[in-house]
């Protein structure tokens, strides 16, 4: 008896999983297929020079959720999804609260409910106890949006404060496993829009499973205010967005066009 009311204490007292939410959209439409709702978590390690949610960098604040929380109210939308839509958790990077993806996808899944990470992979790594939980977290995950910063490891490491080994691990883990990756490139000029490197990055592509679509994501200046209104400096103070010129040239050394799985 003693031993069950320490038991009933201990679980009354415990807190339960919550993500730290920095926002959510609730009709996304270019974060996976379909029509989605989108969980921005907070917290992100890498700084990219080309960043527009600077405010979502800091680890541990944000709105708390918790997965039952956030399920009954995206539930709310899901006449809209149909065959495609679901749920995308986004950032920041959403791999900085692995223990509440993996909570909240384990559950959409339970629910019949699409499932699609966004991750730059940068917190990935074979060592325990992450990598079980991201093992596990592939089984609950339909499709992964993942960002490819830079081909080149050295570049990465200037455009976003860490090389690009941890990135290329996690693909080629989910490559060799089968596991649906749509790869996106933003291309910024004076830093990935070069075509050596643009044809580096379309060749690695095309040694990959299960790509369903490759996306050259136009460099923009709309987070400029925000650096402003947090008091950084804005790292890419004079490079503009680059010509739809040089997108359609990124996109035809990506090879884009060749790359149209289901999930698009
Ligand atoms: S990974 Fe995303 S959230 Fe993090 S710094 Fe880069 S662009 Fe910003």
């Amino acid at each position: 008896m003693a031993q069950s009311i320490a038991t009933m204490q201990r679980t009354t007292t415990e807190k339960p999983l919550v993500g730290y939410v920095h926002s959510i959209e609730t009709f996304g439409s270019v974060d996976g297929p379909g029509i989605r709702y989108v969980v921005f978590l907070q917290g992100c390690r890498m700084r990219c020079e080309f960043c527009h949610n600077p405010d979502t960098w800091n680890i541990g604040v944000g709105d708390e959720m918790t997965v039952d929380e956030i399920l009954n109210d995206a539930i709310r939308y899901k006449a809209f999804w149909g065959k495609k839509g679901g749920i995308t958790v986004s950032g920041g990077e959403a791999l900085v609260q692995i223990d509440f993806v993996l909570a909240l996808f384990k559950k959409a899944k339970t629910m019949g409910i699409n499932t699609c990470l966004d991750t730059c992979g940068q917190p990935f790594t074979y060592k325990d106890p992450f990598f079980s939980k991201f093992a596990e977290l592939m089984q609950y995950t339909d499709v992964s949006l993942v960002d490819i910063k830079h081909i080149d490891s050295a570049q990465h490491k200037r455009l976003t404060g860490f090389n690009n080994e941890t990135v290329l691990a996690m693909i080629q883990y989910m490559s060799e496993h089968g596991y649906h990756m749509w790869i996106r490139h933003v291309l910024v000029p004076e830093r990935t829009d070069y075509d050596d490197y643009l044809r580096d990055l379309g060749q690695y592509i095309h040694t990959l499973n299960a790509i369903d679509k490759v996306e050259v994501l136009p460099y923009h200046t709309m987070g400029v205010k925000k650096y402003v209104e947090l008091g950084i400096d804005y790292p890419l103070e004079g490079i503009e967005p680059p010509s739809a010129e040089r997108v359609k040239n990124a996109e035809h050394l990506l090879d884009t066009a060749s790359y149209r799985g289901y999930a698009s």
